[in-house]
């Protein structure tokens, strides 16, 4: 399914645990010096600075009224009680969070997060009316042992427990394939579009073609200015969550320059 003017295309950067708040604010102004109106009309471009630096970049991007979006990288389910060391979706809302991401590799595998929290943090975001981003993705176990599309497609299925039609236009799917996180080593684009065109049968399978056809899947895994393109050429590859590449200014730019080329065509 091509992406229509329902489906525009995101370019997402996860920052991880890098950027202080200031190294964060002098990436945000680089970025909006470096990226023009027509990249900001094809490509939704988001950030996803640590929580030290969502209140920084908030104040930074509304008061130069810059048209990227926020995100955080993370939240906890519940809206607050003592839970020592979280961060509620109650607060990232009242920061203007537009998106969260939820389940990425990297919680799952360091701090245990399961795919019943991921659900639980992901309704929480809905909740509060902002947008999750949620990331699935197989090891390469389980792509050699080929599980991928079974596995992929149970996570979606337990993350998105108790969601409905018109919850789903909010969410956002990152199909990261682990393997490919952080490592230098992409899916191929046949292979990213074959798993974001699965991704999107089941979800219009369990909630009819409209709803799954609005929906954006995205990719992640070792992207950069020299993939890019062709990854976001495929029909069902609707941007990407970027994180190594994100981190400089001028490289994650060239990113949503070359997606926004994409999308224009
Ligand atoms: C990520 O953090 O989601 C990611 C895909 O990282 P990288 O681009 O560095 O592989």
């Amino acid at each position: 399914m091509p992406a229509g003017p329902q489906r525009k295309p995101l370019v997402s950067g996860n920052w991880k645990m890098n950027h202080t708040h200031l190294d964060a604010i002098a990436v945000v102004q680089k970025l909006a010096y470096t990226l023009a109106p027509a990249d900001y009309e094809r490509v939704e471009v988001s950030v996803h600075p640590a929580f030290t630096a969502l209140r920084s970049v908030q104040t930074l991007l509304e008061a130069d009224e810059v048209p990227i979006a926020l995100g955080a990288q993370d939240t906890y389910y519940e809206d607050a009680g003592a839970f020592t060391g979280q961060v509620s979706p109650l607060m990232l809302a009242k920061l203007n969070v537009r998106y969260v991401i939820v389940g990425h590799s990297e919680r799952r595998e360091h701090f245990g997060e399961s795919d019943s929290t991921v659900n639980k943090k992901l309704r929480a975001v809905l909740r509060h009316k902002m947008r999750p981003v949620l990331c699935v993705g197989e090891t390469l176990g389980q792509r050699e042992a080929g599980v991928t599309e079974q596995h992929v497609l149970g996570q979606l299925e337990a993350c998105l427990a108790g969601v409905g039609a018109e919850e789903l236009r909010e969410v956002v799917v990152a199909y990261e394939p682990v393997w490919a996180i952080g490592t230098g080593r992409n899916a191929t684009p046949q292979d990213a579009q074959a798993m974001c065109k699965a991704v999107r049968s089941w979800l219009a399978e369990r909630y009819g073609a409209q709803a799954a056809g609005e929906v954006r899947v995205i990719y992640g895994g070792s992207v950069t200015p020299a993939n890019i393109s062709e990854l976001m050429a495929e029909a069902d590859v609707d941007g990407a969550l970027v994180g190594g590449a994100s981190l400089d200014a001028e490289r994650f730019a060239e990113i949503v320059r070359q997606g926004a080329q994409v999308a224009a065509k």
